[in-house]
């Protein structure tokens, strides 16, 4: 039990915040006790010491200086703590007894106000259940605001992953059911108070009542982000946060999140992050909040056709403008991140070098309207006006704040000679008082002789005179002494305190001048948030753009042709990604799918092609539906509601449920959904689990989608199951397609050409070979294939459909060892055991 005043105030506070580690403010340092102390040295690697806590005991204890608090912040965040920052409250020099203290913010993974990826949005979420899902999410470094509502908690959970949120709220009842849902997210469990108290957050946003209507869960949702950001930052003015957007289902294609994955849209699963995406394929922008409109974009393909005609009329004019193209973005190369130097100004967190940013940002507008015009840019026009009336601002913060400002608001040099009249004054005033104290000085080294006079300034005593000991006898009648030293004292005269007194007091009054100018310059900056995150807006979509054009450009893509007759027609595709690593060698492919030819069944050889094959297809639709230019020599694209993805046996260890049972799973959600609009990517499904199983369970999936007369998606299957070409005999909507391959001796030759019918050879073998099996262990695996071929016919479900399929021997052309011949010809019935055993000696010394 804490024993001292400072360590019971400290208790007291703690006991608010059980959950948090808090750092309590203690002169320059925060300083952690007791457990939060055990749990934060070694996560951030300070060193973890004791203080005395009464009555003899100590109590551990460890620290950070206040101006470097961001940083160990953001650690115990990352390490998954939260952090409550306890502040003084009241002036020391002011306050009698203890000073007092409090919390004046909550930070957690949704609330931080930096964060460092840079491409990707923050966002703290919240979720609310009546009869429908709802969702809500902020990010409170750029501002954007969302909210999406669904009956389906799948969809729910697809959106979930889309946003990835850094920290998700939820009603306490709901904790355990949703628990392993949410397994892998942030999640804190709320009083369900504050998702039933909404006055705040209705008034805030009372022109967005009828949305708010449309969505109430939802809107419960919001509010709850609302009042949980109230409590956590109160000293948060949230005025970057001016808009309630929709996500409505209808609007864009919801992906799932297995299909984001599969197709790796901005997450690779080789890195885990945007290397090796189609968002690093397309990311030319040059602006960070341009950078995640596109992620945003790419993750939502658009579903309307003139919405998507919009689109790739911007993006075809910008092709064909190239000087315009070019010198826009030399201008946006300038701008800074307008998103979140508005979040920082709103929580009042913003520097003089962000204000010079966020000037210099605006600054570039004007020239980004002046090409826009000269080069009749006329797709860009409509951005025009979001753009224009900030030009005033920029002038005059650009004329205000001094380029080299410090960080620090209190210590002066913010504004700007010339801007203020006082401020100048007092300016020259305050250093003139530093020219003043070198004449003074020399004036008295004269007057007394004593070369070593020096003037100085500590805090306590202000300006003073030094006169060492050996030369005391100098020393003048009207030096006052103040102060005793070992080998020197220190004096003061009238003269020097009369003028330290109008130095001190210029300073002071210069730099609260300063500050106030400043607060006020930020307050007038604050007024204009609504246009300043427009016009962020304007020229992150203008920055999109430019990339999606120049990617078009640099990578030789053309313009698709959006229909709405279901037919996907492709000559000369590529996909994006691969074809980037191949350089010059990637091969293109056609493709063909229509209502009447709907399911292509590819068979071939692994490492064929087939997987790649399939998926550039949907990256072309999905390309296309984003608004974008797409990898081939041309491309009629057939408007689809979605698409999915799913590739057999995908690894999911982290939920511990069987790969079968996810793929499965899987299968199972898109046979429940796909409609005549979709387009399925099958990739080996079925070879999770036994033969016959995946056989016949691949079989009847084909037959499912090729089957009903009145919902045929277009499908691509890729199977190893030779056996299911024969379904192209028994359905009109099916056909077949195989990887070619050229057999080269005993070796094969990938030529990744996708060509009409089926594969009649597979090459299981021949892939194991060229893996570096070694050649024993492929000759043995060869006699056991031939052995089950020769089995394997009555087993399959209907003996008729089955189709040879034989592997070519990887051993045609070795000669068979004559031993061998020899052994395979004696008739072991008719030998006695001694002669077996002679006969045996004899061979093996002939080997
Ligand atoms: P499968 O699905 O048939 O096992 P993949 O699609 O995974 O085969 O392709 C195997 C490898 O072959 C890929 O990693 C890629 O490097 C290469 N590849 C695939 N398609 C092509 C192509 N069209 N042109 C050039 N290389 C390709």
């Amino acid at each position: 039990m804490a024993t001292t005043p400072m360590l019971k105030q400290y208790e007291s506070i703690k006991a608010k915040v059980p959950d948090c580690i808090l750092f309590f403010r203690l002169g320059d340092f925060y300083e952690m006790f007791a457990d939060d102390a055990l749990t934060a040295a070694p996560v951030l690697e300070i060193a973890l010491t004791s203080r005395e806590g009464g009555s003899g005991s100590r109590i551990p204890m460890c620290g950070v200086p206040h101006h470097s608090a961001e940083n160990y912040i953001q650690k115990l965040i990352a390490a998954g703590f939260k952090v409550a920052i306890c502040e003084q409250t009241e002036d020391p020099q002011q306050s009698k007894g203890i000073v007092k203290r409090d919390i004046v913010r909550i930070v957690s993974p949704g609330t931080v106000d930096t964060v460092a990826a840079e491409h990707k949005n923050n966002y703290l979420a919240a979720i609310y259940k009546e009869k429908d899902w709802g969702l809500a999410y902020l990010d409170l470094t750029t501002g954007d605001f969302r909210l999406f509502q669904t009956p389906s908690q799948q969809t729910l959970l697809n959106e979930l992953n889309r946003i990835n949120p850094a920290e998700i709220i939820l009603p306490k009842e709901f904790a355990v059911s949703m628990s392993k849902a949410l397994d892998g997210y942030y999640s804190n469990a709320a009083d369900k108070t504050i998702f039933s108290s909404l006055a705040g957050f209705r008034e805030r946003f009372h022109n967005y009542t009828g949305l708010l209507e449309q969505m109430p869960v939802s809107a419960r949702a919001a509010g709850a982000l609302w009042n949980y950001i109230k409590k956590n930052i109160p000293d948060s003015s949230l005025q970057n946060v001016i808009e309630l957007k929709s996500c409505r289902q209808s609007e864009v294609m919801v992906l799932d999140r297995w299909t984001r994955k599969n197709l790796e849209l901005v997450e690779s699963s080789r890195f885990g992050d945007e290397r090796g995406t189609i968002f690093d394929v397309l990311n030319l922008t040059k602006t960070a909040f341009g950078a995640r409109m596109l992620r945003h974009w790419i993750q939502q393909p658009l579903l309307n056709k003139e919405q998507i005609e919009a689109r790739l009329d911007t993006v075809e004019e910008l092709t064909k403008n190239t000087f315009a193209r070019q010198e826009l973005f030399k201008c946006l190369s300038h701008v800074y991140d307008l998103e979140r130097l508005t979040a920082r100004l709103s929580y009042g967190k913003a520097s003089p070098r962000d204000m010079l940013a966020l000037a210099a940002t605006l600054a570039c507008l004007p020239e980004v309207r002046k090409i826009i015009h000269q080069h009749q840019v006329l797709t860009l026009t409509k951005y025009l006006e979001p753009i224009s009336g900030l030009d005033d601002l920029s002038a005059k913060l650009l004329k205000a704040i001094n380029p080299d400002a410090p960080v620090t608001l209190h210590e002066g040099n913010i504004i700007n000679n010339g801007y203020i009249p006082e401020i100048d004054r007092l300016r020259a005033v305050a250093s003139g008082g530093r020219d003043w104290i070198a004449r003074l000085e020399n004036q008295e080294r004269e007057k007394t002789k004593i070369k070593s006079l020096k003037i100085g300034y500590n805090k306590v005593f202000g300006y003073y005179i030094e006169i060492t000991n050996a030369n005391s006898h100098l020393v003048p009648e009207d030096y006052i002494r103040k102060q005793t030293l070992a080998n020197c004292e220190r004096y003061i005269t009238p003269e020097l305190k009369e003028y330290e007194q109008q130095v001190l007091n210029a300073q002071e009054k210069l730099f609260d001048l300063e500050y106030a100018v400043y607060t006020e310059l930020k307050d007038e900056v604050l007024s204009h948030t609504p246009p300043i995150l427009n016009a962020a807006q304007a020229i992150g979509e203008i920055d999109v753009f430019l990339s999606l054009a120049e990617a078009a450009v640099r990578h030789h893509y053309v313009r698709p042709e959006i229909n709405n007759e279901g037919t996907i027609h492709i000559v000369e595709g590529r996909h994006p990604v691969v074809e980037q690593v191949c350089n010059d060698l990637f091969v293109p492919n056609d493709t063909l799918l229509t209502s009447s030819k709907s399911l292509a069944l590819i068979t071939g050889p692994n490492m064929g092609g087939k997987s790649t094959y399939m998926r550039q297809v949907a990256l072309i639709v999905l390309l296309s539906q984003v608004g974008s230019f797409v990898p081939a020599q041309k491309a009629a694209i057939a408007l689809r509601d979605c698409i999915y993805t799913r590739v057999g046996a995908s690894d999911n260890l982290a939920s511990g449920q069987s790969t079968f049972m996810v793929e499965m799973n899987e299968v199972a959600f898109i046979l429940q959904n796909a409609a005549s609009r979709s387009l399925i990517i099958l990739d080996e499904v079925g070879r999770g689990t036994a033969t016959y199983d995946g056989l016949s369970l691949a079989w009847a999936i084909v037959e499912y989608l090729a089957g009903n007369p009145t919902a045929q998606p277009l499908t691509l299957f890729a199977t190893h199951y030779h056996e299911l070409t024969a379904l192209e005999t028994m359905f009109p909507a099916v056909f077949n397609l195989h990887v070619a391959v050229r057999e080269k001796g005993s070796d094969i030759l990938f030529l990744h050409k996708i060509l009409p019918g089926k594969a009649d050879r597979s090459y299981g073998l021949h892939v194991a070979k060229i893996a570096g099996l070694p050649l024993d262990l492929l000759k043995r695996a060869e006699s056991i294939l031939r052995e089950l071929e020769s089995l394997s016919g009555e087993t399959y479900p209907d003996k008729a459909t089955r189709v040879e399929v034989l592997q070519p021997s990887l051993f045609d052309q070795e000669e068979v060892h004559p031993l061998l011949k020899e052994v395979e010809e004696i008739d072991l019935d008719r030998m006695t055991p001694k002669q077996a055993m002679d006969y045996l000696y004899d061979l093996v010394s002939r080997i």
